[in-house]
């Protein structure tokens, strides 16, 4: 198991994604916070999944972009569960608007969810694992549309390409207070954020031919990269953005 008997905080994980990572932690040995900001009941049977491989859990709604709601997150977790080893960063927003049409607001929400979040957590849990001088683990969710343009996307792409300098900044300044920092971009992963391009058969077959797999992944497929990431497996890892989207970038 490679993460037997770690405490880690997943965001966003009432379903697709960041459900799928908890699984797999869960069955890696982990005990998991399961936070969102909707979906009390879905975070709850997540929390269930991982109490039935024997592992501990908790949840906690949350908005990730709320200082406040953050901190209260992290001492309730910590109390709960004790000191956190993992943070993953996966609550996101993807909208999709033309750029002549963006308004203020969807900008500012957007990039409130997908980077500010992940920056808030991560400086909230790390403040929490340096002063108690313990070593832990970041892994960020980005996108493949860090490294490829889809129309109406000129707010989501730059939320996502932005958490790789995340990465690297946070990895130089945390990774010598043993803290490792890195990203992990999924391709096209079938989910509830992703339901709508499935049922589009004018749209999806020409996706897939760009993926070398031609098939979307299964969150569990992000899932066991995350693990590796967040594990000693990775332990001269640090820093890096992992593109997981079955080939789709590369081809
Ligand atoms: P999803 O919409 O199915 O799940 C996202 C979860 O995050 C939801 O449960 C939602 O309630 C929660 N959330 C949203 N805003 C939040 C906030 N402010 N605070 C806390 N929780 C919040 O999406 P998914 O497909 O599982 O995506 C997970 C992550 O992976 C996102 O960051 C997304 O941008 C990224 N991603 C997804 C795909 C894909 O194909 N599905 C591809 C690339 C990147």
């Amino acid at each position: 198991m490679k993460l037997l008997d770690k405490v880690a905080l997943i965001t966003g994980a009432a379903r697709g994604i960041g459900r799928g990572i908890a699984e797999v932690f869960a069955e890696e040995g982990a005990d998991v916070a399961i936070n969102d900001i909707a979906a009390p009941e879905k975070a709850k049977a997540v929390a269930d999944y991982v109490r039935s491989k024997g592992r501990r859990a908790t949840t906690f709604m949350a908005d990730v972009s709320k200082r406040d709601q953050v901190e209260a997150m992290f001492e309730s977790v910590w109390n709960e569960l004790g000191p956190i080893d993992i943070l993953v960063n996966n609550a996101g927003i993807e909208t999709i608007v033309p750029f002549l049409e963006l308004t203020d607001e969807q900008w500012t929400r957007l990039v409130d969810v997908n980077l500010r979040g992940p920056w808030l957590c991560s400086q909230v849990f790390c403040r929490r694992v340096v002063a108690a001088g313990r070593k832990g683990a970041i892994v960020h969710i980005g996108s493949v549309q860090a490294g490829k343009v889809l129309p109406g996307r000129t707010h989501y792409a730059p939320s996502k390409l932005a958490l790789e300098a995340l990465t690297r900044n946070m990895s130089a300044e945390m990774t010598p207070l043993g803290i490792r920092v890195n990203c992990v971009h999924p391709g096209l992963i079938d989910t509830d954020m992703t339901a709508w391009v499935m049922k589009r058969p004018d749209l999806l077959p020409g996706i897939l031919a760009q993926i070398s797999l031609g098939r979307p992944g299964e969150p569990r497929e992000i899932g066991t990269v995350v693990a590796f990431l967040a594990s000693e497996e990775a332990s001269y890892v640090t820093g890096q953005s992992i593109f997981v989207d079955g080939g789709w970038v590369g081809k």
